[in-house]
Parts: structure tokens; C-alpha cells; sequence
């Protein structure tokens, strides 16, 4: 079969390499759609620990074609999106429930061969099931969905709450969209580019801003902006300096940030901690997507979120390694790789 083999840092190309051998416990999933994520890129730059050679691509979905003997729950032809982060289950965070912070987590896509192929091997505890009638592409968003899902919990949005979020990527598009069902009337979008600004104002947004505005602070907190004194939340969603430190301005006092963008490791942010004390502000990180993976599934084949106009294009597996050695276009949201165009 194809697949795309991340050789090493900086070296990466289409390869033909055996089918995946299934185990008991596995299902053998024909790929139908991997979405390229900004980790792909990391990977490929070294900037992200893992073990080349690999198969990245952990933002997939597909079809059942075979599975393991001890597989129960699937049927040959079933479409199932996967959980690429395996938990251990045996360590003290597992067992208090925080499998996102396992001691032994191991990623489809980081650490074994993930979905940039024509087929991946999923152990069945990591599937759930989608819809049949369910657009091929859709089930390739559950993983960064569930991602932000578990953002959305910790935020604890409420009907009438007032949100900011910052950065338009995919994470603070779909974020803009759970913020909505989740019955915030206000939902600001700050992010630089004005067709993403454009597209959050279609997804739900009530306003949006360029982070580049003159007293950007003001233009949001003061007594004539989009939240006077603040919002009661947060979602940092751009993973840079700047933001980090927008987000502590930006909310009111006690309210909630939540930090869900990953900056570079070592990057430093000021803060000041008589301003956490005196306005009692909660910050707290939101790393992957514990327990959240079937409530992102159901809630895509639900068709409760917008997915088709976060795809800026798909991409055949003999373009992907080019896709993801090179920095996303301008305006791009999420490009997916198809290794069957249908
Ligand atoms: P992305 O496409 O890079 O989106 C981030 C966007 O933030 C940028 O495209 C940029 O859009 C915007 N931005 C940059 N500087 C800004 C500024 N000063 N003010 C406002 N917006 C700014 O990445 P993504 O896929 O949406 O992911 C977003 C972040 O979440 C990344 O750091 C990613 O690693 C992280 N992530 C975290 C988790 C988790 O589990 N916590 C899961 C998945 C992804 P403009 O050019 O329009 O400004
Ligand atoms: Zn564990």
C-alpha cells in the first residue's frame, strides 16, 4: 500500500510499504480522510518528540475492512473514526481518570503508524462508530473537535456566557462553534486575517476583531467595547506570546481562561500574579481530548457543526508530503488528505 514515511526530521516522502498486520484486538481500516494538523509540521521540523521512521496523520476516519478476533461491537464496512491517543490504563493518572495525562500515552501517528496512508491498523477500544450516509471527509475532524470539547467543558460556558476566543484557525473555528451550542450569547473571534474573521461571523461569531487594533484591549474591556469589564471566558487558541498574554487582560474579574494553543516549549509569558489574585482569574490548560472522542463523533454525524467550509482542499496522498513540509497557504484552514478521491 502507500503511505507517507516521516524518515526523519526533514525527511519525508511517499512511500509503498506492506498493509498493516491486524492483531486480535484491531480493526484494519481502509483511510478515507486524514486531516493535516499543525503538529504534522512539527514532526517534520523536529520540534515534536517521536520515533522516525513513521507514518504521521492522526486526524482520520474510514472503513472497516477486517478485524481481529477479539473485536466485538463492528462489522465489516462500518465507518469509525479513531482515537489516536492510547492510554495506558495502568498508571496513577489513568486511574484517577486523567487519561490525557498518562504516564505512557502513546499517539496513532506519533509514536506508531498513523493515518497518511491507504490503510491503519486501529486497536477497536480507539474506534467509534460514524454514520454510513455521513460525508467521507466529516469523520477526519472528530480528533481536533474532541480536542476543543474538552477546552469547551473546562470553561464551563453557560447559556448567557460571554466568550472570547482567540486565533481562527481550525481549533478557534470549531471552538467558535461549540461556544454557540454550548448558549453564549456573546462570541468574539480575535485572529489577523479578514477572511477568517469573514467565515467565524458565518460560524457563529457576534464579533470579531484584528488583534492588530489600535488599544486592542480596550476595543474589547473598556466601556464602549464588544464586553465591557471582560468576558467570562477565554479560549486561547493560538498557541503565540502575544495571545497568552491578551487572554489574562481580556477577562473579566473571576472569570476563566483556558489555554489550548501550544506555544513552542521554553517560550515565556508575562503575567501579573497580583492581577490573578485581585480579580481572582481562573487559568487552566486543556491538553488533548480526554473521554471527549464519541461526544466529538456523535456531535459531527449530528451535523451540529459546519465542517465543509473548514476545508480550504483536499489533497491526494502523493501531494501530502509536499503539504506538510511546507507552512500552510495564506488563508488556509484545514487541508485533508483523500487517499481514495471520490
Ligand atoms: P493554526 O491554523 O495555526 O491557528 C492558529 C491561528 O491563530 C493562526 O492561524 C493565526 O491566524 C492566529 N493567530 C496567530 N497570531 C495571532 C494573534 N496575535 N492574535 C490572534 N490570532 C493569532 O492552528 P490550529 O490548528 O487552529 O491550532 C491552534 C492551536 O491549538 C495550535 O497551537 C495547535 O498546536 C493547538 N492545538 C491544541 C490542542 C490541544 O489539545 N490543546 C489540540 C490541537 C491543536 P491569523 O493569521 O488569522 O491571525
Ligand atoms: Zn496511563
Amino acid at each position: 500500500m502507500k503511505a507517507v514515511r516521516l524518515e526523519a526530521v526533514g525527511s519525508i516522502a511517499l512511500r509503498e510499504v506492506d498493509r498493516p498486520i491486524i492483531g486480535p484486538d484491531d480493526l484494519l481500516l481502509r483511510i478515507e480522510a486524514c486531516g493535516v494538523c499543525g503538529t504534522d509540521r512539527h514532526l517534520f521540523h523536529g520540534e515534536f518528540p517521536c520515533t522516525p521512521p513513521v507514518t504521521p496523520g492522526h486526524e482520520f476516519s474510514g472503513i472497516v475492512e477486517a478485524m481481529g478476533a477479539s473485536v466485538s461491537g463492528f462489522a465489516i464496512g462500518d465507518r469509525v473514526t479513531g482515537d489516536p491517543n492510547i492510554a495506558c490504563g495502568r498508571c496513577a493518572h489513568c486511574h484517577a481518570g486523567r487519561v490525557n495525562l498518562c504516564s505512557n500515552l502513546r499517539a496513532i501517528g506519533i509514536h506508531r503508524d498513523g493515518g497518511f496512508a491507504e490503510y491503519l491498523a486501529l486497536p477497536w477500544k480507539q474506534a467509534f462508530l460514524l454514520p454510513t450516509d455521513l460525508k467521507p471527509t466529516h469523520g477526519a475532524f472528530c480528533e481536533p473537535l474532541g480536542c476543543c470539547l474538552h477546552g469547551i467543558d473546562l470553561a464551563q460556558i453557560r447559556p448567557g456566557s460571554t466568550v472570547a476566543v482567540l486565533g481562527g484557525g481550525v481549533i478557534g473555528l470549531l471552538t467558535v462553534q461549540l461556544a454557540r451550542l454550548a448558549g453564549a450569547t456573546t462570541i468574539i473571534l480575535s485572529t489577523r486575517q479578514a477572511s477568517r474573521r469573514a467565515l467565524a461571523e458565518e460560524l457563529g461569531a457576534t464579533a470579531t476583531i484584528d488583534p492588530g487594533t489600535a488599544n486592542f484591549i480596550d476595543a474589547v474591556t473598556g466601556p464602549s467595547g464588544l464586553a465591557p469589564g471582560g468576558v467570562d471566558v477565554v479560549l486561547e487558541c493560538a498557541g503565540v506570546r502575544e495571545t497568552v498574554e491578551q487572554s489574562m487582560r481580556l477577562a473579566r474579574a473571576g472569570g476563566t481562561v483556558v489555554i489550548i494553543g501550544v506555544t513552542p516549549q521554553g517560550l515565556k509569558a508575562e503575567f501579573e500574579p497580583f492581577d490573578l489574585l485581585f480579580r481572582e482569574l481562573k487559568v487552566l490548560g486543556s491538553f488533548l481530548n480526554p473521554f471527549t472522542h464519541r461526544r466529538a463523533a456523535e456531535l459531527i454525524a449530528s451535523g451540529a457543526i459546519e465542517i465543509d467550509r473548514l476545508i480550504s482542499r483536499q489533497v491526494t496522498l502523493e501531494d501530502a508530503a509536499a503539504v506538510i513540509a511546507n507552512p500552510p497557504a495564506p488563508g488556509e484552514v484545514k487541508v485533508l488528505v483523500v487517499p481514495s478521491p471520490r
